[in-house]
């Protein structure tokens, strides 16, 4: 079996070691923080930050293939550890995905739809976005934006000074705000020879920027669940992908809207360990290591829920819940806005 490196030790490091031990594969984690909780699973943890050259190195010589479970490594570690083993998802979709502007040109660019948006640096080039694009709108820091961090709400033009602080001089995007009925996401895989397979869409609900619950079957007609299949093997196929992607979509009435994309497991596709054969996380494994991709096809509906912070009081309850199957990340520490686990309910 192969030997998989792992760039990064929470909860998606910590699902994917599993997997990929189901399978008989060895599993090493390179993480800088203490504690991870994929370090509990897997078979060795290098506890070591983005810029030791020595143990990236000795990390990489240690497997055979590096994969990650977040965008936002730094370049230099990317170029450290290619030098000596493969990293799937490839580089392209790294860079595209890190960074909000150059991912929403990139999707301009396939011909896929996207919020209107622009580059913000000043005051200058703020009032001028608002001039084109209007309010409401969003303004958003390009990088290490995650669960709705790093994002201000302009009802009106006169936000925009309160908005542009609370980006702290971050290199920023205004996004015009739009006017979705639904959210849904697609999480699809590619294989080594380019195979294609997708999960069925799931419907997302947010609460206070987090994900809270993913619902499938989503609330799509069969011609836009076709549109979300094709646009992300779209996708995969322009940065000539290997692995899982997670695909945010905006359901509108003038048709399907791309918000952003994750070149990794989602939080959206935690469904899939009880609704499906071949769940995303081993879906990825099978990726990264060139095996058959499984088919992506739902036996059952489920309603995923996540487990944030003092969310923890009802596992003991959900726990006598027949239909309930809970997944939790052996984090040590409660702490309020905090993903701690999440749970299938299964319902066919
Ligand atoms: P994630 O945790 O999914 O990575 P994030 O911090 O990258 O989240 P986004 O996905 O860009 O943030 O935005 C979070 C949520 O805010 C979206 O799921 C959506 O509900 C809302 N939102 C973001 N951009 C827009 C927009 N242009 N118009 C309307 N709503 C938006
Ligand atoms: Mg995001
Ligand atoms: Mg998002």
């Amino acid at each position: 079996g192969a030997r998989i490196g792992i760039l990064g030790g929470g909860q998606l490091g910590r699902m994917l070691s599993v997997a990929a031990s189901r399978l008989g594969f060895v599993t090493h984690i390179f993480e800088p923080g203490p504690n991870p909780p994929a370090g509990q699973v897997a078979d060795r943890v290098t506890t070591a930050a983005y810029d030791d050259a020595d143990a990236l190195k000795a990390f990489a010589e240690s497997v055979d293939v590096i994969t990650y479970e977040f965008e936002n490594i730094p370049t230099e570690a990317l170029d450290m550890l290619e030098a000596h083993r493969p990293i799937r998802p490839g580089r392209e979709a790294l860079s595209v995905s890190q960074d909000r502007l150059t991912e929403k040109t990139f999707l301009q660019g396939l011909g896929l739809k996207t919020a209107p948006f622009a580059d913000i640096t000043d005051m200058d080039s703020l009032n001028a976005a608002i001039e084109q694009i209007g309010t409401p709108a969003i303004l958003k820091t390009r990088r290490f934006g995650y669960d709705g961090k790093g994002q201000a709400r302009l009802r009106t033009p006169e936000d925009a000074k309160t908005a542009l602080a609370d980006m702290a001089g971050a290199p920023a995007i205004l996004e015009g705000f739009v006017d979705f009925t639904h959210e849904v996401s697609i999480i699809a895989a590619r294989g080594v020879d380019g195979q294609v397979a997708c999960f069925d869409p799931g419907e997302n609900v947010h609460r206070d920027g987090i994900l809270h619950t993913t619902t499938v079957p989503a609330r799509l007609r069969p011609a836009q669940r076709t549109d979300a299949v094709l646009l992300a093997a779209n996708i995969l196929n322009a940065l000539d992908y290997v692995g899982v992607m997670g695909v945010e979509l905006f359901v509108t009435p003038a048709g399907l809207i791309v918000n952003e994309i994750a070149p990794r497991v989602h939080n959206s596709g935690h469904w899939t360990q009880n609704g499906c054969a071949v769940d995303q996380f081993e879906q990825h494994i099978r990726a990264v290591t060139g095996w058959p991709l499984g088919d992506g096809q739902r036996h059952s509906d489920v309603v995923m829920q996540n487990l944030i912070g003092a969310d923890m009081d009802r596992v003991p309850e959900l726990a006598q819940e027949r239909d309930v199957a809970l997944h939790l990340y052996g984090k040590a520490e409660v702490k309020a806005g905090r993903k701690m686990g999440h749970f299938n309910r299964i319902s066919r």
